[in-house]
């Protein structure tokens, strides 16, 4: 018997929502439930696919393809269950589907309504596909009170009303503000916002309070009385310095207990936290440090680089270290020549994924600087191609290598398939038009050469990483770069796309088409960040 728990957000965003969502579900977990999560978007756009960074911060892709949230990188990396396509919809996607069943027919003679046809596709959305989970957890972006919302506040009322209370559980984030000059934290937001659920037909049944500080017990019942919630289901939820403590404090406040309670599972058996203990003990009391310099282009706004800065952090967790990066803008290096100091002493040198022309200048300077001054380099994705432009200009002397993705060259080494299909005289896929949903998206194998550090690495001959990417390494350069000693060392299995390029003479220098970090979880480090994290730890005993 399937529960589901919904998850809702009030005051003012960002609050944390995602992590909550994760960590309940890891507590769960813990209690060796089977879970999955869920994430329903207000925003109109289809998927987050098409929209900036600096708009929603990174945009997470899971094996089967889809351009996700990144709430979905924190379930993911809080329960190692892996989403799929369903796990992640917006309102665009739910209208997106409604209107092609419309122009099908398929409510022919109906007027198509928000209630029932788009609080039903919600509906079936939170439902679809689930077999043997015992717990269904739905988080509602946005918060509440926005517009957009209503639709999916109404679905998730008739939801809980359909499978019965003693199936479905509300649960609520908001935030205790603190006033320093009245010295009190301040409950009336949070009353608000849980009348403003009422308004809409749902009673919270557990609330989870954000606070800078521990909540007065007369504060607490002052938000039970008034919220109409017992007071042992507001739950403090303190600031915390990582992430990874989330669980194990929530536990300790008793939200796990009282979910279970919720739903009469009093005979639940206790959660083995060990491994979230042994965690937050090596994120809070690491051995050493290492510092590491990302050069990227998104680097004041770390939510774009979300899932790489948790997989540094889990490579350090690996090497019981900590992993302070240096997020450095790219441009810096075209600006002035004196800049590339700034990697003087740096530990190891990571090039993100990224697109466009700007600052890929610089990011190149940042992979000489690497390579020839024998830094342990990590390049993914936009961050192999410019290792791999890197390597052509000046090694193999093509002084105008270039993308096809910084406008038409002579020398396209990274460029798109289409490009050299083209040349062939082959048939040409489109590539034009909608730019939605076109790039090679979600989980591809990927075959490792014996004897390379990236086999090593792994440890296995046959790999599976998620890709988001449009452009490719023409492999039509292998053999010259292989000469001036950029080695291939990972490729396709039909062996026509590279996906890992090597130096088998620098220390550490290794740059994949893929995204390794995606795929990274603090219980189980990714085997690339934890070696580059080690090498890094390496590098530091020398300067
Ligand atoms: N812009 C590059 C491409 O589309 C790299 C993308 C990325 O780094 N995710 O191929």
């Amino acid at each position: 018997m399937t529960r589901f728990i919904f998850i809702t957000g009030g005051v003012v965003s960002s609050l944390g929502k995602g992590i909550a969502s994760a960590a309940l579900g890891a507590l769960l977990q813990a209690r060796g439930y089977n879970v999955r999560l869920r994430k329903l978007d207000p925003y109109l756009n289809v998927d987050p696919g098409t929209m900036s960074p600096y708009q929603h911060g990174e945009v997470f892709i899971t094996d089967d393809g889809a351009e996700t949230d990144l709430d979905l990188g924190h379930y993911e990396r809080f329960t190692g269950v892996h989403a799929t396509k369903g796990d992640s919809v917006s309102t665009g996607g739910i209208y997106t589907s409604i209107l092609k069943k419309e122009r099908r027919g398929e409510y022919l003679g109906a007027t198509v309504q928000v209630i029932p046809h788009v609080t039903n596709e919600i509906k079936n959305v939170i439902t679809s596909g689930v077999t043997e989970e015992d717990f269904i957890i739905s988080e509602i972006g946005g918060t509440v009170g926005d517009i957009e919302s209503l639709p999916f506040l109404e679905a998730i009322r008739q939801l809980g009303y359909e499978v019965g209370r003693d199936r479905a559980l509300f649960l609520h984030l908001t935030l205790l503000p603190y006033i320093p000059t009245a010295g009190e934290l301040k409950t009336k937001p949070t009353q608000h916002s849980v009348k403003e659920l009422q308004g809409h037909g749902i009673q919270p049944d557990i609330l989870l309070c954000r606070s800078d500080r521990e909540i007065p017990a007369g504060e607490r019942r002052k938000i039970a009385l008034f919220c109409n919630i017992p007071e042992a289901n507001c739950i403090q939820a303190l600031d915390l310095n990582s992430i990874y403590e989330v669980p194990l404090a929530y536990h300790r406040e008793g939200l796990d207990t009282q979910v279970l309670k919720h739903f009469s599972m009093d005979d639940a058996p206790e959660p083995d936290l060990e491994p979230w203990r042994e965690i937050a003990r090596r994120v809070m009391e690491p051995e050493g440090e290492v510092r590491i310099a990302v050069v990227g282009k998104y680097t004041v706004l770390l939510d774009a680089y979300k899932s790489l800065s948790e997989a540094l952090i889990h490579g350090g967790i690996a090497n019981n270290v900590k992993v302070k990066i240096d997020w450095i803008e790219s441009e810096v290096f075209e600006k002035e020549e004196e800049a590339i100091q700034r990697l003087e002493g740096t530990h190891a040198i990571l090039v993100p994924g990224g697109f466009g022309e700007r600052g890929a200048e610089g990011k190149i300077e940042a992979v000489r600087f690497a390579r020839e001054r024998k830094i342990p380099y990590f390049g993914i994705c936009f961050g192999m191609q410019m290792a791999v432009l890197e390597a052509a200009r000046n090694l193999a002397g093509i002084e105008d290598a270039s993308s096809s993705e910084f406008g038409p060259t002579n020398h396209s080494i990274v460029g798109l398939m289409t490009e050299w299909e083209k040349e062939d005289g082959k048939e040409t896929r489109a590539a034009d038009g909608d730019l939605g949903g076109t790039m090679r998206l979600g989980a591809y194998p990927c075959v490792l050469e014996e004897g390379t550090l990236a086999r090593e690495v792994y440890g296995t001959a046959e790999i599976s990483e998620r890709h988001r990417h449009r452009y490719e390494v023409n492999m039509s350069y292998r053999e010259l770069l292989e000469e001036k000693g950029l080695k291939f060392s990972g490729v396709s299995p039909d062996g026509l796309l590279p996906e890992i390029v090597e130096y088998p003479d620098h220390p550490w220098f290794i740059g994949v088409q893929f995204h390794p970090e995606l795929k990274s979880k603090p219980f189980d480090p990714h085997p690339l960040f934890k070696s580059f994290v080690e090498a890094a730890l390496t590098q530091s005993r020398l300067v």
